[in-house]
């Protein structure tokens, strides 16, 4: 057993947390303004590689292991959870593309996804359906040339703002075994978009409702076989879930890291407030409490790269502890920095707001706590 990271996995978090540093944090606050990512950002981050980071290297993706993918998405969170969190949802679609596509779909769209040229959407959510997603209406009915498509996911991130959509439609109506995974491009038509959500967190990230009248898809656009895109979906979640609790852990860090330093500046009562035995007392929890979620984290990760038995269970649990570690961590910095933590320009009330999210999407933490006991029940 051995708790250190590579030499190698070193340099990947350095250098995500460079870039980082340097191409995102400086705007992560306009952008958030702006409501959008400028699309210019994602071909820069495809060469460092991370648009591809777990598509094989023969799909020309970076081949990486979910706990290095780990360590990006800890790294870029530290500059910014929001953008980094929707970087994890294109790694995810590109995974299920390459692992599950066509030889002929993965030729014609893989290099671009890789290079971020393309980015991709996921969409599971309907507006009557999120944690029960298995319920799913969105129908597509085969034609001559393929499918059409008709209906409408909701809390789409990048809706309206993807160059192409991973949908999971029911092309039958046996539940479960009745979803299909399709590729649906921009531009298709019958393709359209909600108006943009507003949203506490994430808001640098476009947020729409997805939506397809009579949309006509190629047959070729089909991803992997009819009937088992709901496996597809949850087999891309694993490792979805493990990249939002690295997002969590990023952010919480810095967050961390900034409230050391505005504690040593800090006066209160004559001297700085980082010699009050009580602050010290929560600045050591924190720190307990973060580096405990990292080891969880990395454990998870390394069950699923280890296709452990348990490697669901893990993941779900460690997504569950790590975002609420996280949120409770950035929450408890926020407070350590008085009033001016409420103020925007100290960069600690984004975390928050940003972190929330991520104990309701990719599986509520009440999902994940079923996940767990169901496998607990059933081993006993
Ligand atoms: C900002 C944002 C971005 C998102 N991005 C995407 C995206 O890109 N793609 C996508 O497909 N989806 C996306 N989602 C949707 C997200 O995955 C869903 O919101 C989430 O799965 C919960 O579904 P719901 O909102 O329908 O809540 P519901 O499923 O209606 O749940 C409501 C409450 O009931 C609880 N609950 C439900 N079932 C059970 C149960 N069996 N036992 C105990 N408690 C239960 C839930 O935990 C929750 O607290 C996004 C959501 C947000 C807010």
């Amino acid at each position: 057993m051995d708790f250190a990271p590579t030499e190698e996995q070193t340099a990947i978090f350095d250098m995500a947390y460079e870039f980082g540093q340097a191409q995102i944090a400086p705007h992560a606050h306009t952008w958030e303004k702006d409501g959008t990512i400028p699309k210019e950002l994602w071909p820069r981050v495809g060469e460092l590689g991370f648009g591809g980071l777990y598509v094989s290297e023969e799909s020309g993706g970076s081949g990486l292991s979910r706990l290095d993918a780990t360590l990006v998405f800890e790294a870029l969170s530290m500059a910014c959870p929001s953008v980094a969190a929707f970087l994890s949802i294109h790694n995810m679609c590109a995974r299920m593309i390459d692992a599950f596509g066509s030889d002929a779909l993965k030729d014609r769209v893989l290099a671009d996804v890789v290079a971020m040229n393309t980015v991709l959407s996921y969409c599971l959510t309907e507006p009557g359906s999120g944690s029960d997603a298995a319920a799913l209406k969105t129908r597509a009915e085969r034609t001559n040339e393929g499918y059409r498509l008709n209906g409408t996911k909701a809390f789409i991130s990048g809706g309206g703002y993807s160059d192409a959509y991973v949908v999971m439609v029911r092309t039958s109506d046996e539940g479960a075994a009745g979803v299909s995974t399709v590729l649906v491009e921009d531009g298709a038509r019958g393709l359209s978009f909600g108006g943009l959500e507003d949203k506490m967190g994430w808001r640098s990230q476009p947020t729409a409702q997805v939506q397809f009248d009579n949309c006509e898809v190629p047959a070729a656009n089909l991803v992997g076989e009819e009937g088992k895109g709901f496996k597809y979906a949850m087999i891309g979640l694993d490792g979805g879930r493990l990249n939002i609790a690295a997002c969590s852990l990023g952010a919480a860090q810095i967050a961390l890291d900034k409230t050391l330093d505005y504690m040593g500046e800090r006066k209160a009562f004559g001297q700085s407030i980082d010699q009050f035995q009580g602050l010290q007392f929560r600045i050591a929890d924190m720190e307990i409490e973060l580096q405990a979620a990292r080891t969880f984290l990395r454990q998870a990760a390394w069950k699923l790269d280890t296709k452990a038995p348990d490697a669901t269970k893990f993941c779900a649990m460690a997504k569950k502890f790590v975002t609420e570690t996280g949120s409770k961590v950035v929450d408890q910095c926020l407070q350590l920095h008085g009033g001016y933590g409420y103020l925007a320009d100290y960069g600690i009330e984004k975390l928050v707001r940003d972190l929330r999210v991520h104990q309701i999407l990719e599986g509520t933490n009440e999902i994940m706590r079923l996940i767990v006991a169901r496998d607990m029940l059933k081993n006993r």
